[in-house]
């Protein structure tokens, strides 16, 4: 049997999910490492969500992103028969040129380690199981998957920051991100509904990493992200939109690059609001004034950023939230959908506390959807058309 291997490598954990890719894609297991270089521990289950592996290791054990793949892949192979006959990497910067996943040869690792310091925190992490696969089975078939990507396809103009315009062609553009997964959600959208579909749709992508995201039939207009994963809406730990003033105020005050790089990746967003935690679930469950006010002021800025993106789309006719918050919590669902009333979008209050994939009423102007993301299985089926002769 041919397997693809879907791996998505952060800076302290390794995803990884194995397909079988017979005639079709079929999931075959789920699996985490996370820990990794502190306290590894490597969760696998099923497709039908039986507990394959449930191990900690000594920190010594799993050092690095490598080891974790060494481990993953030992646990596959003496698990796993049949062949693995690709893989296909979650690659979060891909640069202005890249519009479709690519296989990856030495040649374009180097161009995608330049983009480096356009993500500095995910890109290395991202390229690292490829380095490691390249050098000991150069002979398999690495496929990366980019999430700038799905936003190629913007008016350029829309791409342009108002500084210089030779910037523009050495790099310092709005790439956009969080692509695999609105790519996903707009291809169950076609399936869900093809004539909203067809239309002028957000997608929300609230998890740690939180975006909008605007569709026009189902191809990318604009998102909030722009050069870097840092802009647009606050995130668990990242800063969203802030005026470059205030960037400027830090430097000239004293602080490093590195320390800044800190603050606006690690220590804002809802972890800096709140001063107590980056987790929705967290900041909900707190009566402390710092949950309410994180909390607060994420609803508000996805409700200024909805109404932006509304008017590049001029006009709106669904909204769909997805990932962590978005698939999970009906309190945050309902609180943002207030946000977008004025826009004509009503919520059913039943439907919504299902979880329901349609959340509006039958009235609303704005259909209101709930669509779970499925960035691995994305991953999974570019790597197999790439495959296919
Ligand atoms: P990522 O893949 O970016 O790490 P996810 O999309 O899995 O993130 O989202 C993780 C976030 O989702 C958590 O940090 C948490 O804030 C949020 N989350 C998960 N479940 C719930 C829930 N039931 N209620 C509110 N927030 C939730």
């Amino acid at each position: 049997m041919d397997t693809i291997l879907v791996i998505n490598a952060g800076s302290s954990s390794l995803k990884f999910e194995l397909f079988a890719s017979v005639g079709v894609l079929r999931r075959l297991v789920k699996g985490k490492m996370d820990g990794i270089g502190t306290a590894p521990h490597l969760a696998i289950k099923s497709a039908g969500g039986d507990r394959l592996a449930d191990e900690t290791y000594p920190h010594e054990t799993v050092p690095d992103l490598p080891a974790a793949m060494r481990l993953v892949g030992q646990w596959l192979r003496e698990r796993h028969e049949g062949e693995m006959v690709a893989v296909g990497h979650r690659v979060v910067h891909g640069g202005p040129d890249h519009t479709h996943p690519v296989r990856v040869d030495q040649n374009i690792l180097r161009e995608l380690e330049g983009f480096t310091p356009l993500a500095p925190l995910h890109q290395p992490n991202n390229l690292a199981p490829i380095r490691a696969l390249l050098e000991h089975q150069p002979h398999l078939a690495q496929i990366a998957c980019f999430d700038t990507a799905f936003h190629r396809g913007h008016d350029p103009m829309t791409d342009h920051y108002a500084i210089p315009a030779h910037y523009f062609a050495e790099g310092v553009r709005r790439y956009g991100f969080h692509g695999l997964s609105y790519e996903y959600v707009a291809g169950r959208l076609a399936e869900i509904a093809p004539d909203i579909g067809r239309g002028r749709v957000i997608v929300a992508h609230l998890g740690s990493g939180a975006s909008l995201c605007a569709l026009k039939d189902g191809k990318s207009i604009e998102s909030t992200f722009g050069f870097t994963a840092l802009d647009g809406l606050p995130m668990g730990t990242r800063c969203g939109q802030i005026d470059p003033g205030v960037l400027l105020y830090l430097l000239q005050g004293g602080m490093t690059a590195a320390e800044l790089q800190d603050l606006l990746y690690k220590e804002s967003g809802l972890k800096g609001l709140s001063g107590i935690s980056n987790d929705v679930r967290d900041l909900l469950a707190s009566e402390a004034p710092g949950a309410a006010l994180a909390l607060d002021h994420f609803v508000h800025r996805i409700g200024l950023n909805a109404g932006a993106l509304a008017a590049a789309l001029g006009g709106l006719d669904a909204f769909v939230f997805t990932a962590g918050v978005g698939e999970n919590s009906p309190v945050m669902r309902e609180r943002i959908s207030r946000k977008l009333a004025w826009l004509g979008a009503t919520l059913d209050p039943a439907r919504n506390a299902a979880g329901e994939l349609l959340i509006s009423t039958d009235q609303s102007k704005v259909a209101l959807y709930c669509v779970p993301t499925d960035e691995e299985l994305m991953i999974a089926r570019h790597t197999f058309a790439l495959l296919a002769p």
